[in-house]
């Protein structure tokens, strides 16, 4: 990063401390006092364009969140993966939050990155190859029934393929089972579409996407069952 791009970050850090601090002054005051109630736990990815507080317009405290490439979350006490194990059960055990939200998006470089194959990436990237070992055989499933697909098709088709996976592995968790049997907690899985910047919401009952419109209600258009 240029001294030009860090002096652009630390000037927009100026503008929030004396406008946006200020006008929210009562908001801040709150949240420095103690108040933690995010709404919901937002698991999303890492990508510079998916910003879930600016996609969901939150205020600060809002949402608790987790970002890593491609929205992933490791099946419980697999791997060696515990930061978004230990998020999941602080966000539901310590701070109680009704909602848990898994938003993948499209044109996602980290499941592009499954279609290099992990030996490939091991060679120059090789913790995002053992971060990726848990998507390969989702993408090897996709592959397999899309076998004439181009890249890009496979890959706007994984994102909606993987958050239901990621949504199933939640289930995992012993914090999200114990909170699920006492109706605390709802699960929602999204797909924010960089062209639109809409989202569809996954439907677990008809296995499909639904766009969601601007007052957050399904779109009664017929959905489609790959989100497209
Ligand atoms: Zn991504």
């Amino acid at each position: 990063m240029s001294d030009t791009q860090v002096q652009k970050l630390l000037l927009g850090h100026g503008h929030f401390k004396r406008d946006y601090f200020r006008s929210e002054a009562d908001l801040f005051a709150s949240l420095a006092g103690g108040v933690h109630e995010p709404k919901a736990l937002v698991i999303s990815c890492c990508d510079a364009r998916v910003v879930p507080d600016v996609i969901l317009q939150a205020d600060p405290g809002d949402l608790f969140v987790v970002r890593n490439i491609a929205a992933l979350i490791p099946p419980y006490g697999k791997g060696h993966h515990r930061a978004v194990g230990a998020a999941i059960e602080y966000a539901i055990m310590g701070l109680k939050v009704q909602h848990v939200i898994v938003c993948g998006h499209t044109q996602c470089g980290g499941l592009r990155a499954l279609a290099d194959g992990p030996v490939r990436l091991a060679a120059h990237m090789p913790s995002l190859a053992e971060w990726l070992a848990d998507a390969e055989d989702l993408y090897a499933k996709v592959r397999t029934t899309m076998k004439d697909a181009s890249d890009d098709e496979l890959v706007s088709h994984l994102a909606y393929e993987s958050v239901p996976v990621q949504l199933e592995n939640l289930l995992t968790y012993p914090a999200v089972n114990w909170a699920l049997e006492r109706g605390r907690l709802e699960l929602h899985g999204w797909v924010y579409d960089l062209n639109t910047g809409g989202l569809k919401a996954y439907q677990p009952d008809n296995n499909v996407f639904v766009e969601l419109e601007d007052d957050g209600r399904p779109s009664l258009m017929a959905p489609s069952p790959f989100g497209e």
